[in-house]
């Protein structure tokens, strides 16, 4: 009431002396200086009357013209300025957690102050906000997840749903439950930022919303393409036919199976085209010599190196930044620069990586400037495309492809490879070059190639399974599954729909009638995928909860085994020891991480990651991440007080394993056994192989009849990646359907078999938890 009030306005008062006075320091004016320099700036006014007269409009401006950092901050410092700081309530979700973290910090040193001040980030498990926080960045997943339990936004007066033009699953989502909000909140605000020019989508999906462009000025910079760069790099080719056993072709020819059919025609006439011996001469006249520039890893890392060293050798000074697909080969480009004469020198170049996971140190380091005569090179993934900015850049090296998910509705089989990117993004990328002078920008591509790309990125809604956006339009009451994502700017197919409604229906998140039951109200909250979230709740149910929460959070996090392309042998070793040849890639972790705490106790942890090539920060984030899971699941009354009690079976290795099956299952390869030899078979794919750092590809032979795992990778043929043998009994038990397995009438009918199991202690402890398992998905 009016108390609320006055305190409220004294704080706002507050927050104006406290805005006015950095603005009149030295400091101040200096920070102003600069932001006063950006594109924004001239359309400040512009922009601040279109929100206060539009419930909706919709920004496009180059990326870097100062959208993200300026314009939140503008709505700010203009209601702080008319003394109603404190009333206002400002959201802008990013599509990354990094970059709600950078931008956040960025702001509210531009503000000259803590994070954590006005200015504040949440990200999933981690933030930064108090009460003073009146601007918050923070992920589209954050938001979604506010949504559930705060259905109109109370007290919030802006949002910003930035980035729209990657078309993620999130920032598509929202805008659906969005759109159906502004009715109700006639006083909120939304503002839709892109980088890229498709503002017309947007502004006609929120029924003729008014479009502001933020004209920026950028330098050119000149395309080269792939035969440009065999040229100057002088790398040439001996015989066309040895592309064959080469990288960059294969990627191409997975490429063709992916595209939808009919561009997939038209690349594949091109690629072949270009890859054709004569049409390739034609491409590049000298290339003949070598082919060393191919490597075998698919990413043409040589060819990455020679243009490195090219720029390092015979350009001006500028930042290099290099565009790769993922972590993965960031790091192995990396380590195969820091052996170079000239890149890896650390006097003359400063190596810098930049993705999802780095350190915040490093993330600062991006940013500065590097000492004289020192050059800086950024290895990043396509996080640098548009949510980051770093100033100094000059060359820009694009290897043309992007990890993203591609969804196969038929077959129901997500793959996270790389694929080619959009000319939309091709164009993003090369412009990075020309922020500060005309650029260079080095497609490692053929211009054809360039050619036959889409225009735009397919939006991941259209791209990737929808289990977790069932579950939560779901547990957001937002009504009938189908009916709710035909609202969607781009609808996904009913076909994927229906694949997510079945895989739910099967781990028991909803119920034969499409309703929420426990179970799946509770996924819902877990930030995790929800077959992993399944996977711990069966963990904590079957008393094995701390090798399980291990596995949970090293499968959602990333793998902590490092795998460097010069040294694979020998880590696949070092990973194999750790299997105590239980044939399980899931045991592994769980033993690398147990193996990993106590090397810390006895203050060796640096020595242990090392011999053993494993990654000491992921271990640390799989670290926290269980933490955090471990309240969780406490808070919901899932797990016992008595913590030993969590684990009274952990050490019962067949039940652990037949979690994990419950977890992962329809995950499931069967082995297959010849007199010689030994090959893997799924369902949908027919025969799959083993990614070579798993333990199972070791043995000869594996007493499993089938293997579980957790993802698979089309890449030619079908990789499964991390594995875990599984016995017939854990399958019928545990994997499948747990509304159908808890029955009592399925159970009967197992009865009968129960003595042919091999394992009848896991049937008992089936039998014996049948119960609860059947309260979890009644309503
Ligand atoms: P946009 O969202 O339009 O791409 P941003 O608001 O992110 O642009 O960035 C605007 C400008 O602010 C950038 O061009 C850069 O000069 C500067 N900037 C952004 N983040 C940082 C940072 N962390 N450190 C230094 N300068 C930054
Ligand atoms: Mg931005």
């Amino acid at each position: 009431g009016s108390v609320m009030e006055k305190v409220l306005q004294r704080r706002s008062w507050r927050l104006r002396n406290m805005q006015r006075a950095w603005q009149e320091s030295p400091e101040g004016k200096k920070m102003m200086d600069f932001r006063m320099s950006l594109p924004a700036y001239k359309e400040k006014e512009r922009l601040l009357s279109a929100i206060a007269r539009n419930q909706v409009i919709v920004i496009s401006g180059e990326t870097g013209c100062g959208k993200t950092t300026q314009l939140p901050q503008y709505v700010l410092e203009s209601q702080i300025e008319s003394g109603r700081g404190a009333f206002c309530n400002i959201i802008c979700t990013q599509p990354r957690r990094i970059s709600a973290m950078a931008v956040a910090e960025r702001v509210s040193t531009e503000r000259g102050e803590p994070l954590g001040e006005s200015v504040g980030y949440k990200v999933r498990l981690e933030g930064m906000k108090g009460k003073n926080t009146h601007l918050l960045f923070c992920t589209s997943g954050i938001l979604l997840r506010r949504l559930l339990s705060d259905r109109n936004l109370n007290g919030v007066t802006h949002v910003f749903v930035d980035e729209i033009h990657e078309r993620g699953m999130n920032e598509d989502f929202l805008l659906i439950v969005l759109k159906g909000l502004l009715p109700r909140r006639r006083d909120l605000r939304l503002i839709l930022m892109s980088a890229t020019l498709d503002a017309e989508l947007f502004s006609d999906y929120f029924g003729g919303a008014p479009k502001i462009h933020i004209p920026g000025f950028t330098y050119p910079v000149k395309a080269l393409f792939l035969e440009d760069v065999l040229e100057i790099t002088g790398h040439k080719l001996t015989s066309f036919n040895q592309i064959d056993d080469y990288g960059q072709e294969k990627l191409w020819k997975t490429q063709k199976q992916l595209l939808p059919r009919k561009r997939k025609n038209q690349i594949t006439a091109l690629v072949e085209d270009a890859l054709n011996k004569s049409s390739f001469e034609s491409l590049s006249s000298k290339a003949r010599d070598s082919l060393s520039c191919w490597t075998p890893d698919g990413m043409g890392f040589n060819l990455i190196e020679a243009v490195l060293c090219h720029i390092c050798r015979k350009e001006r000074p500028g930042a290099v930044l290099v565009f790769m697909t993922g972590w993965d080969d960031i790091s192995s480009l990396r380590d195969q620069l820091k052996l170079h004469p000239l890149v890896g020198d650390p006097n003359r170049v400063l190596l810098l990586t930049c993705h999802g996971s780095m350190a915040t140190s490093e993330q600062k380091l991006i940013f500065e400037k590097p000492p004289p005569n020192v050059r800086k090179i950024v290895l990043a993934t396509n996080m640098a495309e548009a949510s980051i900015t770093i100033n100094d850049i000059v060359f820009v090296v694009d290897c043309g492809k992007a990890k993203e998910t591609t969804y196969d509705a038929l077959n129901n089989t997500p793959c996270l490879l790389p694929s080619w990117i959009s000319k939309a993004s091709a164009r993003q990328r090369r412009g990075r070059a020309g922020r500060v002078q005309p650029g260079y920008c080095y497609h490692l591509y053929p211009s054809c190639v360039y050619e036959a790309f889409a225009e735009y990125q397919l939006p991941e809604l259209l791209r990737t399974p929808l289990n977790s956006l069932c579950l939560q339009i779901k547990s957001l009451q937002l009504g009938s599954i189908g009916e709710f994502l035909s609202a969607a700017l781009q609808p996904p197919e009913p076909l994927a729909v229906q694949n997510a409604v079945d895989f739910l229906k099967m781990i028991g998140a909803l119920d034969e009638k499409e309703n929420l039951t426990s179970l799946g109200e509770f996924l819902s909250v877990l930030p995790v995928d929800p077959k992993l979230g399944k996977m711990l709740v069966m963990g904590a149910i079957f008393h094995c909860f701390d090798p399980i929460l291990t596995i949970v959070a090293a499968l959602s996090v990333r793998d902590p085994f490092l795998l460097p392309q010069a040294k694979k042998d020998l880590a696949g070793t070092a990973k194999s020891r750790f299997s105590a040849k239980d044939y399980s890639d899931h045991m592994a972790l769980v033993r690398a991480y147990e193996g990993w705490k106590d090397a810390e106790r006895e203050g060796s942890a640096y020595e242990f990651c090392w011999r053993n090539f494993l990654s000491a920060q992921t271990l640390q984030a799989i670290h926290s991440l269980r933490k955090q899971f471990y309240y969780i699941l406490k808070e919901a009354g899932l797990l016992e007080a008595d913590v030993s009690a969590n684990n009274c079976s952990s050490n019962n290795q067949s039940l652990v394993r037949a979690i994990i099956c419950s977890g992962l299952f329809p995950g499931i390869a069967s082995v297959v056994h010849r007199e010689t030899s030994m090959s893997f078979k799924t369902m949908e794919d027919g025969p799959v192989l083993l990614y070579v750092n798993s333990v199972n590809a070791r043995y000869q032979t594996i007493p499993y009849p089938w293997l579980v795992f957790g993802e698979k990778v089309k890449v030619n043929t079908v990789l499964i990646r991390d594995s875990t043998g599984v016995s017939d009994s854990m399958l019928i038990l545990f994997g499948g359907s747990l509304i159908r397995g808890a029955m009592a009438g399925h159970l009967k009918m197992l009865d009968g078999y129960i003595d042919l199991f091999m394992d009848p202690s896991l049937a008992e402890c089936y039998w014996n938890l049948k119960d609860e398992l059947y309260q979890l998905i009644q309503k």
